[in-house]
């Protein structure tokens, strides 16, 4: 068995001296740098870290021996104090080994990103397609097997569209919807990986789910403004997360250097069937025509908008989902995810 050796660095800075900061956000930047290089304590070799000379309330050693870190050699120093310097850092360098070749990903949090700026891209996965092509439900398991953030920018949709509707205004119309642009303010929190979406600060997670927000959704998307706004801010999110985003335009324009795109459909019949089953299994009396009629609708609206439509991006994957089970399509994309650059 051949073994590579490397060295991961990271920093983060803590904003006061005090025991509890240093331990915890000590443990912070250990675990985050074990999770993105995807390693256990057997294939850390040794640890040094430094801690600026502002620093005096604890050893950070003492985190990574709290972690459970006690056969591996430790040791802590203080930095170099040179004027200007960043305050309350705390520095590491690990020592690894693996059988596989792997890119070390080295990992600055918090103020200590100032350090490395040239570090902080990301790795993005790109899934878009048509609506019932399964993309929510595969992007949210792929992220939760990859450990990374699920962003789903449908929700921004929705949310806006509710807006409108709430205002009273008619969301084919133009000019209506771009009366409430500016009072808009859409914003997005995880929590425990699950997303939660706020429409001026109140959550509105569950209320965009309905049919009447689907269509009104699809209609206000149409309109560059309400793209521009939402763009912005879908990229703002992924310039600090790695993460999955799943939409219509992903690939194509919100994040033309995704490091792997996906292109997810379904034949009409078979997304609009398993909406109808959806539907069904929450109680609700639907006709499958009507359905099948309002996922023409909303292909048609993506589809043939000016800007952003939804397109396959040239160098997106496509799968088609229609035979397949949800597990299988998961496997299959994690199958294609670059793990020396993940
Ligand atoms: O995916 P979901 O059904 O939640 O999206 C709601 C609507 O928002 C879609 O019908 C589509 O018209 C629009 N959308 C979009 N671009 C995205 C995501 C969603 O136009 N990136």
């Amino acid at each position: 068995m051949q073994l590579n050796f490397y060295a991961v660095r990271g920093a983060i800075t803590v904003y006061k001296d005090d025991r509890e900061s240093v331990l915890r956000k000590t443990k912070l930047l250990l675990n985050e740098i074990i999770k993105q290089n995807r390693l256990s304590h057997a294939d850390i070799i040794s640890i040094i870290f430094t801690a600026t000379k502002d620093i005096r309330s604890v050893y950070p050693t003492v985190a990574a021996r709290e972690m459970g870190m006690t056969d591996i050699p430790l040791i802590c120093c203080q930095e170099m104090d040179v004027e200007g310097s960043l305050a309350l850092c705390i520095r590491v360098m690990m020592n690894i080994r693996s059988e596989e070749h792997l890119k070390p990903k080295h990992v600055y949090l918090e103020g200590a990103v100032s350090l490395r700026p040239d570090l902080a891209s990301r790795y993005t996965i790109a899934i878009d397609g048509p609506a019932g092509a399964g993309k929510s439900t595969i992007a949210k398991l792929l992220a939760e097997k990859l450990n990374i953030l699920y962003l789903d920018t449908g929700a921004m949709y929705r949310a806006f569209a509710l807006q409108v509707l709430e205002s009273g205004l008619d969301p084919e119309v133009k000019a209506d919807v771009e009366k409430v642009i500016d009072q808009t303010e859409i914003s997005i929190k995880h929590d425990n990986g699950l997303q939660r979406v706020f429409l001026n600060n109140r959550d509105v997670t569950d209320e965009i789910r309905s049919e009447r927000v689907s269509k009104a959704a699809s209609a206000v998307a149409v309109i560059p403004e309400v793209r521009r706004k939402l763009v912005e801010l879908q990229r703002k999110i992924a310039a600090t997360n790695d993460l999955v985003m799943d939409g219509r335009d992903i690939g194509t324009y919100v994040l033309p250097d995704a490091n792997l795109k996906i292109f997810l459909t379904a034949s009409a019949e078979e997304r609009a069937r398993r909406r109808w089953s959806e539907l069904k299994s929450k109680g609700l009396d639907v006709d499958y025509g009507s359905v099948l009629s309002d996922i023409l609708k909303r292909d048609h609206n993506d589809s043939h908008r000016e800007f952003a439509p939804l397109k396959k991006a040239d160098d997106a994957i496509l799968i088609d989902t229609t035979d397949k089970t949800i597990q299988e399509v998961v496997e299959q994309i994690e199958s294609l995810v670059d793990f020396r650059r993940y």
